[in-house]
């Protein structure tokens, strides 16, 4: 099967709306997908279904989104065709997007996976059923087999599509501090108070900072408090990304990356070189990356 890319994610803004009974959280957000990408091989060779990563905090083992993604798809396969379709399959995984770091760099390489294999097996399932599939795999994953930015709801599974989402650059900052996501919900309890500063109809398709942006624009993540007590780092890196940018920054999902927008892409180049030789070791890693579109 054909190299395929694996978009990280930002979330441009989320709201805690609330907690369900199974104790998962319901949310709103806007998401968007990027062009800073891991590289996915799947082969279907080797012994049983194992992955192929040099990242060390990644499982090579069923513990793999990727490896629970291609045996969900197998069973699903057998349940609905009586066909297996495959026995060995070795996933092998250039990862670029940082591990626990907001960006939904496991979810991307379920989606990914079910995606490529659903595409060699001549689709027989509807992108609703792989949506369906990948939810049980994990929240955000529907996300990454919608592919294009959205507004999610629920706990991420429903999504309308952000028609009006500008052309942004994006520079992403990781403190190098990997974030956990149930550490950082559990934490988020103690400070609940669910009260979303802003409502947007997501029929209206309205962008809370318009097509254009000038570093002033307004955005929330409601997972920054509890993840910056519990990661003082972040908050760190957040005070000197925004002081050397001199521009707003927000953190994705329940970090710990950081991100800043910019409708400008010569500009965000030229922040980005600054950034580059100012940076401090509270900015392990940092991209410039654009807002993907249509190319989920
Ligand atoms: P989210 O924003 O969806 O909460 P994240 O970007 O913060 O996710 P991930 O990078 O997806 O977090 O990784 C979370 C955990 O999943 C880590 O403990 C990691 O070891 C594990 N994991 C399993 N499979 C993968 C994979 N293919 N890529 C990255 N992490 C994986």
């Amino acid at each position: 099967m054909p190299v395929r890319l694996s978009p990280a994610k930002i979330n441009l803004f989320l709201y805690v709306t609330g907690r369900r009974a199974d104790g998962y959280h319901e949310l709103f957000s806007l998401m968007a997908p990027l062009t800073l990408a891991d590289r996915l091989e799947i082969i279907r060779s080797g012994n049983g279904i194992k992955a192929v990563c040099s990242h060390p905090d990644v499982p090579e083992d069923d513990r793999n989104l990727a490896c629970r993604a291609a045996a969900l798809f197998r069973s699903a396969m057998i349940e609905k065709k009586g066909d297996p379709v495959f026995d060995h399959l070795t996933i092998h995984i250039e990862k670029k997007i940082p591990v626990c770091g907001g960006l939904g760099g496991g979810s991307s390489n379920a989606a990914c996976v079910l995606l490529a294999l659903n595409q060699s097996s001549e689709t027989p399932f509807s992108t609703d059923e792989m949506m369906h599939l990948g939810l049980t795999l994990g929240a955000d994953v529907p996300f990454f087999i919608f592919g294009t930015p959205a507004f999610a709801s629920g706990v991420g599974e429903k999504l309308v599509p952000c028609r009006q989402m500008p052309h942004l650059s994006v520079i992403i900052v990781n403190p190098g501090v990997p974030a956990s996501t149930v550490d950082v919900f559990r934490k988020l309890e103690f400070g609940l108070t669910f009260t979303p500063s802003y409502i947007i109809n997501p029929s209206s398709n309205a962008l809370p900072f318009g097509n254009k942006l000038d570093g002033r624009e307004i955005l929330h993540n409601d997972l920054e408090g509890p993840a910056c007590s519990l990661y003082p780092e972040i908050g760190t890196a957040k005070k000197e990304m925004a002081l050397l940018l001199q521009r707003n920054v927000y953190m994705s999902g329940s970090g710990s990356s950081l991100f800043a927008l910019y409708s400008d892409h010569d500009m965000a180049e030229r922040s980005y070189e600054t950034l580059l030789q100012a940076r401090s070791e509270n900015m392990k890693f940092i991209f410039l990356s654009r807002i993907g579109l249509w190319d989920g």
